[in-house]
Order: structure tokens, then sequence, then C-alpha cells
């Protein structure tokens, strides 16, 4: 089984995150039966490691990294990719900026900062609040062949808006350095970890995430160069790429590798789990859950199972399959 983690294993507040669903003694009882299982999320900012020990606290079980999967993991294969190439990594802060970007790999990077701090008449405004002298950066300019958005850039929308469209417009360097006018055509690749919109947390309207700092990009970027779309690349759910991942580490757990009647994927999120599972086919089955973003099945991606709360998924899927009947 494979579980979205946001509004399903638990819901995020101002006290930080608090398990959902009776999900505690859902995932307990998978793992005392030894059946596979792994976690798949869109949500950003964190490695997996920290992840996985999060989890385990939250579930009072041990969830080793290797059974996590986040929307920015296929950046460390992309980090590869690039080598030596300048990139700019965006995450929510120069500290979580430089923790991402290490972590992933990234051999030439820049943060928002340091590529502000080459070039400050970017944002004039910096230069008055003093925002780029505590940045120690010696690096130099260099023309950037990417741009990953690693996280949402939570206190630094404008800031960050700017600098992408100043990038996006361009054919890398500043729009300054090849005359003042926008490029022909897109030059520069953009990642996105996390597509989704929004998410659920404690407060009962979803909240703005990643996705909707795209499509403000996207709506700049339109604006600026006469109704042009900005090409991009999300990597994490509904994309195959961490559906995949996430089978093999069931195919890693399992004794019988690869031979599933049924992968159960959990979700509460229709556009992203539940469309995701629906196009990878059989074995894959979606099941939405109800104690996150959706109050009903949705008519776009309708799951094939709907199910009050994570709990009740895991009960089917025992059921379902010959297992012990939970009560
Ligand atoms: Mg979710």
């Amino acid at each position: 089984m494979v579980f979205d983690l946001d509004g399903v294993i638990y819901r995020s507040g101002p006290s930080g995150k608090k398990a959902v669903g009776e999900s505690v003694r859902a995932i307990r009882a998978l793992s005392k039966r030894k059946i596979p299982f792994c976690f798949v999320t869109n949500s950003t900012g964190s490695t997996e490691d920290e992840k996985a020990e999060m989890l385990s606290k939250i579930l009072d079980l041990n969830i080793e990294s290797s059974r996590v999967f986040m929307a920015t993991s296929p950046m460390r294969e992309l980090a590869k990719r690039y080598g030596k190439k300048r990139v700019l990594v965006i995450a929510d802060g120069e500290e979580q900026s430089n923790k991402l970007a290490t972590a992933f790999g990234f051999q030439n990077y820049v943060t928002l900062r340091e590529y502000v701090k080459i070039r400050p008449a970017l944002m004039p405004y910096w230069k008055k609040k003093k925002q780029i002298d505590s940045v120690k950066s010696t690096k130099t300019p260099e023309k950037i062949s990417a741009i990953f958005v690693a996280s949402e850039p939570n206190a630094d929308w404008f800031s960050s808006l700017q600098v992408l469209l100043d990038i996006v417009t361009s054919n890398g360097e500043t729009i300054e350095a090849f005359g003042g006018s926008v490029s022909d055509s897109q030059v520069v690749e953009i990642f996105f970890g996390n597509p989704d919109f929004s998410y659920p947390a404690t407060h009962s309207v979803p909240r703005l995430t990643c996705g909707a700092f795209r499509t403000c990009l996207e709506t700049l970027y339109y604006s600026t160069t006469g109704g042009r779309t900005l090409k991009s690349v999300c990597l994490g759910k509904p994309e195959r790429h961490v559906f995949q991942s996430a089978f093999g580490s069931l195919v890693r757990q399992s004794n019988t590798p690869g031979d599933f009647d049924t992968v159960y994927m959990v979700g509460d999120n229709p556009a992203s789990d539940i469309r995701g599972a629906n196009r990878m086919g059989a074995p894959w089955e979606s099941v939405l859950v109800l104690t996150g973003k959706s109050e009903r099945n949705s008519k776009e991606n309708p799951a094939m199972h709907v199910k009050k709360n994570v709990f009740e998924a895991v009960k089917m899927a025992l059921n379902e399959h010959g297992g012990d009947v939970l009560e």
C-alpha cells in the first residue's frame, strides 16, 4: 500500500502535525503483518531523512527513509544531469535552499540571495533593507542553465517571482547582459517539485502552496511576453516517476518481488493522488479518503474506492485480500 501524508496520515496546524483517521493504528497493522508499504508526498522543504524522522514520531514506529518519496526526490537525478552547470535553487529562505541544494547533490548552485548579491540592481529595495549584506557567498556571475523550485518561498514570493521572471525571459544571463530585451523563446528550464495548488491544514479552507506560486509565475510570464505559455516540469504526483519509485520500494520489501495483485494508492487529493494512480493502471487501485482535501469522490478524477479514513482503507485492503479482519 502507498500512502499520501498531508490529509491522510496527519494534518498540519500551528501547533505542528497531528495524526488523523486512526493512521497510527492503520500503519501499525500493516507493519505487524509485514505488508509492503511506503509514503509518497508532494510536500517539499525537507529531506527524506527528516520526513522519515518526523513520521516515526507521529506514528510511534520506526519508518526508514527508504520508504519515503517526496516531490523533490527526482531532483537528485537531475543534479547529476546538470553536473557543473550553474543552477538556481529556490526554497523557503537561504538556510533551506542551501540545505536542499546540498542534499540533492547540486555541484554549482546559487540561492536567491546569492543571485541578487551579484546583481543588486535587480532588487533596488533590498539594498535599503540590507537584505543582502549578510550573504557571505563569493560566487561569481555565471549563466543559469536551470531553475529548481524545491519548495515554495513562503516569505519571499515577490522577490522570487521577480528574479525567476528575469531569468525565464532571458537567455540565462540577466536581461541587461544581452541588451535589455525579452528573449524570443524560453531558454532556461524550470522544474517544480510540488504541482499541488493548495493543501489541507487545520484551517477549514486549504492553504496555497507551490502550484499557486507556479500559477503566479505563469501569469507574469504570459503578460511580459505578450501571451506566451511558460514551459515547466513538475516532478511530484500525479507524474509517473514518483509512483514508479514507490513501486520499487514495495518490490524491495516483498518476498514475492513485483507479483502484486493490487497496489493501493491512498490519498485525499483527486488531482494528484487519485489521478496519478488511475493513470498508472493495474495493479494500481486508487482509494480516496475524506480526512483531507475532499468531502466526496471527484467527477473529474474519480477514485475506485472511497473510504472515511486511512484505517478504513487498510481494513478494506486486508479484507479483500484474505488477511485477518481488523475491527
Ligand atoms: Mg494530501
